[in-house]
């Protein structure tokens, strides 16, 4: 059995009006150094008829205008590369990562830049565990925030990215590897297939992220595999947010940023138990953002002294996403996406619906594709859409062109049938 968690006092048991402080200040510091630096900062305080000199402490925080990530590709268009959002030189960045949206990401000084070292060591990871990170390190951030963070812990991370689950099985199997990092039905896929191949693994621990974590599947991980596994929440631009403790029950907010909920009419902070929409600061010096809206729903967990000691308030969980924008396999698809990808090649296509399931623990995608009229199927035109779909947003699905009118009138272009429990 492993030792009990590792706490940082200071930031993780901070009592609440002292954090409240903390944080204020720090807010007061950043917006300070980002209105000098940052040009989207300096333009949208302007317009809204507000000085950094009023933003004193958590109480102005309402003050400061939002960013929506929504915005961002058009941002990013007007002002490359960074939308007017980076406060440094390009140059001072250690890599520049590319989001579908696309969203171009920076990543700025720091051997923990998006602060996800907290959430693996309440995880359970230690110095000198193996890991085994089976997260994206191409272009997409994922795999290098999982990466940096276990390193700075002293834990030895094997880059196994996305795929190659048999090769990823034997190297996990011959080094012992302790610990997992990436999504939870990767993980699930991992180890299940260890047993099948007659390599059982020794995963301990892991911590997920990037997908949805439904009970089932954790009780799934621990009773048959013997795997405790903590999830953690956040973003590509805002790095880590919330996370899990060994007591559960909703993820800590991240001490060192500031997360909102706010409601999505009134955009005030919605009361703990109602969704609203996340919407968080962070202090980072490379990218100061300020009230970033995620276009994640969620809703915070009625506040409760947590049996781990940490002082922070917990998210409950997530509920949704604004707009259409739907996370399928850990990555975002979007209708708008697919019906550019499908009007730039295909133009005997009048209409589409993705259809996104679930079975055994693994999401699955779905396109019914309808032709105008006249048009007929070519052969091979099914697979040929599936290729452009795949290249476009990155994730395989299954096409089928359906008779004209099988696709109801005023469905969603992204139907997300999955439920979770
Ligand atoms: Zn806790």
């Amino acid at each position: 059995m492993r030792a009990s968690a590792i706490l940082d006092p200071t930031l993780e048991q901070q009592e609440p009006n002292a954090r409240r402080t903390w944080l204020g200040s720090r807010l007061r510091e950043t917006v300070a150094y980002a209105y000098d630096r940052a040009p989207h900062v300096r333009r949208s305080f302007d317009r809204a008829g507000i000085s950094p000199k009023d933003i004193r402490s958590l109480d102005d925080l309402s003050r400061i205008p939002i960013t929506r990530k929504d915005d961002a590709p058009a941002m990013q268009a007007e002002a490359p590369p960074f939308g007017g959002l980076l406060a440094v030189e390009t140059g001072r960045l250690q890599r520049i990562f590319a989001s579908p949206g696309p969203i171009l990401d920076p990543q700025g000084e720091g051997e923990d830049f998006w602060r996800f070292r907290m959430a693996l060591a309440a995880a359970g990871f230690r110095r000198g565990d193996i890991a085994i990170n089976s997260a994206s390190y191409h272009l997409t951030p994922l795999g290098f925030m999982l990466d940096n963070a276990a390193r700075s812990l002293g834990c030895v991370v094997v880059p196994a990215g996305v795929g190659q689950t048999d090769v990823q099985v034997r190297i996990a199997s011959t080094l012992r590897a302790s610990c997992y990092l990436g999504t939870p039905s990767f993980l699930y896929t991992l180890v299940k297939r260890g047993r099948e191949m007659g390599m059982p693994l020794a995963i301990e621990v892991g911590f997920v992220t990037a997908e949805m974590f439904p009970e089932s599947l954790r009780a799934e991980l621990e009773k048959e595999f013997g795997v405790r596994a903590l999830q953690g929440y956040g973003t590509a631009e805002l790095g880590l947010l919330s996370y899990e403790c060994p007591d559960r029950g909703g993820m800590h907010l991240h001490p060192e940023c500031i997360v909102e909920v706010l409601d999505l009419e009134t955009r005030n902070p919605a009361a703990p138990g109602q969704p609203g929409e996340i919407v968080a600061t962070i202090f980072d010096p490379a990218y100061p953002l300020l009230r970033y809206a995620t276009d994640d729903i969620g809703a915070l967990a009625q506040p409760a002294t947590c049996p781990c000691l940490r002082t922070a308030p917990k998210l409950a969980g997530l509920v949704g996403r604004v707009g259409d924008a739907v996370k399928v396999k850990g990555m975002f698809i979007r209708g708008a996406e697919i019906d550019k990808a499908l009007k730039a090649a295909f133009p005997a296509v009048s209409r589409f619906q993705a259809v996104v399931t679930r079975e055994k623990h693994q999401d699955h995608l779905a396109y019914a594709i309808e032709l105008a009229e006249g048009a007929g199927a070519e052969p091979g035109l099914e697979m040929r859409i599936a290729e452009a779909l795949r290249e476009a947003i990155k994730l395989r699905g299954e096409v089928r062109v359906v008779p004209r009118g099988t696709i109801a009138e005023g469905a969603k272009r992204v139907d997300d049938r999955r439920t979770w429990k």
